[in-house]
């Protein structure tokens, strides 16, 4: 067992506030990993607001990279001293596990979402009451974060460790679901809704895959010029304009793909609306619990459709090693959009990203 320190909020919409707490010795098949930094995602923040409902005081975080301080008797792929990015966990001998879809997991729900172990107990704990420690696998709002081992992805060490856990989530969700979920030829026309991280990696997978017309649309005029810098052709100030009636103007015959990372419901309709004939969209933002949202069939007749999209349908293991070989070569910049904060200062960095937006990904480093 080792001492370490979480950051947890005990009321909705509340601070993190650093607390002490002991976490347990590996079991056999698990990892325990010392964090070195964890990217801060609008879902952990969702949850703080308590606008996605699960456990408030499972220590969230969940964009985690570290160093394995220790391993299980039953671990073969990490050794202590590798560096490792944290992704969410899976079953491994599930259907959709075996097909490379490791986040359409038969277990995803309570291996991620519940904080707990498939058995119900937590790795983390503070004087003897368990303290919820398995969010996405990992709970990276901490110093240490032990693991399933599926969850610990090993990366090169000449990489830098602090910069690389938004992979796990943000960049996999965005640049997978481009490559992975609608393979857009080149040549050809996407429409990117809402550019934070996710959006913004979406335009940079549509670049590697070659699309014509990137558009990127957004409400925040500081994002779309990252994004127009990133690689969209053209940008549309949402909060002004016709946006399907823009696109179409863009592009002549609607978008060939579109992908919706605001969940604002406007938006996922527009991003239907916006596609050619044929047309695919992809959905990735969450919407709001519970929402149904109309489209007209006389549209979606037209070879069109919406595929809903979870971690980039990313086969993680091996997809998290390949965009740490993108941004090795420069094809993945997105170390312009990040702003490092310490550990301390959490409650300012979710100010500076969630609340006024100016800051795009922020990444803390622990102690
Ligand atoms: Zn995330
Ligand atoms: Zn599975």
């Amino acid at each position: 067992m080792v001492q370490g320190i979480a950051a947890v909020v005990r009321e909705p919409g509340g601070d993190w506030v650093m607390e002490e707490m002991e976490v347990e010795a590996p079991r056999a098949d698990e990892v325990l990993v010392r964090n070195v930094a964890s990217g801060i995602c609008h879902t952990d923040v969702a949850v703080r607001n308590q606008d996605v409902k699960l456990p408030l005081s499972m220590v969230l975080g969940h964009e985690g990279s570290g160093i394995v301080e220790a391993v299980g008797s039953a671990v073969t792929q990490v050794k202590v001293g590798d560096h490792v990015v944290l992704s969410g966990d899976s079953c491994g001998h599930c259907r959709p596990c075996h097909e490379g879809l490791p986040s359409y997991c038969d277990d995803f729900v309570q291996r991620n979402l519940s904080g707990e172990r498939m058995d119900g107990t937590s790795p983390l704990s503070q004087n003897g009451v368990a303290l919820p420690g398995r969010f996405n696998g990992q709970s990276s709002f901490a110093t240490y974060s032990l693991v399933p081992v599926r969850t610990a992805i090993k990366i090169e060490k000449e990489l830098p460790l602090e910069l690389m856990g938004p992979l796990g989530c943000g960049l996999t969700t965005g640049v997978g679901t481009v490559i992975n979920a609608l393979k857009p030829p080149a040549g050809s026309s996407i429409a990117v809704f809402g550019v934070g991280t996710v959006g913004l990696s979406a335009i940079m997978g549509a670049r590697l895959c070659g699309c014509a017309c990137i558009i990127a649309v957004d409400v925040k005029p500081a994002r779309l010029d990252m994004a127009l810098e990133l690689g969209a052709t053209h940008c549309i100030d949402a909060s002004n304009t016709n946006v399907v009636k823009e696109i179409h103007t863009i592009t002549k015959r609607g978008a060939d793909f579109s992908v919706e990372c605001s969940g604002v419901p406007i938006a996922v309709r527009n991003a239907v609306d916006c596609l050619a004939r044929p047309g695919w969209s992809a959905q990735v933002g969450a919407t709001p619990g519970g929402i149904e949202i109309p489209f007209s069939m006389d549209h979606m007749g037209f070879g069109r459709g919406i595929k809903g999209v979870v971690l980039g349908d990313a086969a993680t293991q091996t997809f998290v090693p390949y965009l740490a070989g993108l941004y090795k070569d420069g094809r993945l910049p997105y170390d312009k959009f990040v702003k490092y904060y310490d550990f301390d200062d959490i409650n300012q960095a979710v100010h500076d990203s969630a609340v006024t937006g100016e800051v795009i990904k922020p990444i803390l480093k622990m102690p």
